[in-house]
């Protein structure tokens, strides 16, 4: 173990020769011609690191295959859903128990209570739920909640804050401090851009002005609990606190998107970490234990809108899934273990850390930001990064030399700079000193000639 003392590391003597990926590379070939790009989802792709996706065989604890047979450290964790690692025997199963008795009924089943149960009994924020099939139905369903709540049409939402790929979110900052959005995405109507407004996070002149300009147009604001998704950018507990009010002072709803923080930092989210009540919370990720699921949840008052209580329409085939209700039941009843947060989130803060007093021993320009068992590496020497242009494009560079490094080093990040670390309950002491080697040789390559 290298304890406080990472900077007398030995420096490492050059880049590893590149794994074998022979077998994914076919595969991806042949992807190709399925699928644009190659894939179902764009980061997937590799676009902004070296090489072609791996395609994943098997996972298991904090370890993943490639079909090429080489084993992993995985910190990507299915993008967030995977707190307890892969194939948690507990969730593996109760999917497995459930799925004897059938798939889908599009009907109701005791499942749904249970979860639903599980959720409302253990978290302040939310009285009544509905069940999605992912996190980007769960926001676009929270937006028309609060838009057929409030009568109003407009949404606020912040620059670097990823809600999924629903149209009216999918929308960019233009130019000047308070603006409509710009559309991020083809396809997006100007027109619904419009009814989008974008501002800068940790801002508040931005935010008054936003309010003062549009008086009694916005039905909510909607903010990631903590953003994760473009970079991992810690608010400021005094601008989410003045968030809260000017809501409140107009009369717009405030939406927590939790799809990642949700159950991550904590069973009740960002919003137990500020002390913040939201109006609208949506979760994802975790509460599907790795099958597709997402909700949005609110006060029983708030819910009573969705139909078919109330007017704002809202379904879904597979909403619900046994299946998927089955694998977050086993998840969400092991989070609920006494200890396991502290745990996991010492454990986290402890690699992190560790990384941190490395690069700081060799004065290499990067900062271990974290929350939780969330860690995002940035290429910076800034103290804090908590909005978007704060976020320097050109270090990308450095990343994508240090995910090659670690990829030959049988270390998974998610192919992207700008995407956060997961440290799940399956990454054990040893697993996570061996990471942190493999990342110590890694930085010593990314920053060689610095
Ligand atoms: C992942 C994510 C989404 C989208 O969820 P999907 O299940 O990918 O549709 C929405 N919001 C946040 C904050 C997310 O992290």
């Amino acid at each position: 173990m290298f304890s406080g003392n990472e900077g007398d590391m030995p420096v490492n003597t050059g880049s590893k020769a590149d794994i074998s990926r022979e077998k994914s590379a076919e595969l991806y070939e042949k992807a190709k011609s399925f699928f644009p790009g190659g894939v179902n989802s764009p980061v997937r792709a590799f676009k902004s690191v070296y090489g072609t996706p791996l395609f994943i065989q098997k996972g298991d604890g904090c370890f993943v295959w490639d079909a090429d047979g080489n084993q992993f450290i995985d910190f990507c964790g299915s993008w967030g859903p995977l707190i307890l690692g892969h194939n948690h025997p507990k969730v593996r199963e109760k999917v497995t128990e459930v799925m004897q008795n059938g798939m889908s009924f599009g009907a109701p089943t005791a499942l749904e209570n249970e979860l639903a149960e599980l959720i409302i009994k253990n978290n302040k924020y939310v009285e009544k739920i509905r069940f999605t099939s992912s996190g980007t139905e769960a926001v676009m369903s929270a937006i028309r909640l609060a838009r057929g709540f409030t009568g109003r049409d407009k949404i606020l939402k912040f620059e670097g804050c990823y809600h999924g790929h629903t149209d009216s979110l999918l929308v960019k900052a233009g130019s000047g401090l308070v603006t409509f959005g710009e559309t991020s995405s083809a396809g997006v109507p100007k027109s619904f851009a419009q009814e989008t407004i974008v501002i800068p996070l940790n801002d508040q002149k931005a935010l008054t002005e936003a309010f003062e300009q549009f008086k009694g147009e916005i039905a909510a604001v909607i903010i990631e609990g903590i953003p994760a998704n473009n970079g991992l950018l810690i608010q400021d507990q005094e601008y989410v606190n003045f968030l809260q009010q000017i809501c409140k002072d107009n009369q717009s709803l405030l939406i927590f998107d939790e799809v990642i923080t949700g159950f991550r930092l904590g069973f009740e989210g960002a919003a137990a970490h500020y002390g913040i009540k939201p109006d609208i919370v949506t979760y994802g990720k975790i509460i599907g234990g790795g099958l597709p699921v997402g909700m949005y949840g609110a006060s029983a008052e708030i819910m009573a809108h969705i139909s078919p209580d109330g007017g704002v329409y809202q379904a879904g085939t597979l909403s619900g899934n046994p299946v998927a209700m089955a694998a977050g039941i086993a998840q969400l009843s092991e989070l609920l273990r006494s200890g396991f947060y502290k745990d996991l989130n010492n454990k986290a803060s402890e690699f992190a850390e560790s990384i941190q007093r490395f690069a700081t021993a060799r004065n290499y320009k990067l900062k271990v930001f974290h929350v939780g068992s969330i860690f995002w590496m940035a290429f910076t020497d800034k103290d804090k990064i908590q909005t978007a242009a704060d976020i320097d494009p050109a270090s990308m560079e450095k990343f994508k030399v240090l995910h090659r490094e670690l990829l030959n080093r049988g270390i998974y990040f998610g192919p992207s700079g700008y995407e956060v670390g997961f440290v799940s309950a399956a990454h054990t002491k040893i697993e996570l000193e061996k990471a942190k080697r493999a990342i110590f040789e890694a930085l010593d390559l990314v920053f060689r000639n610095k």
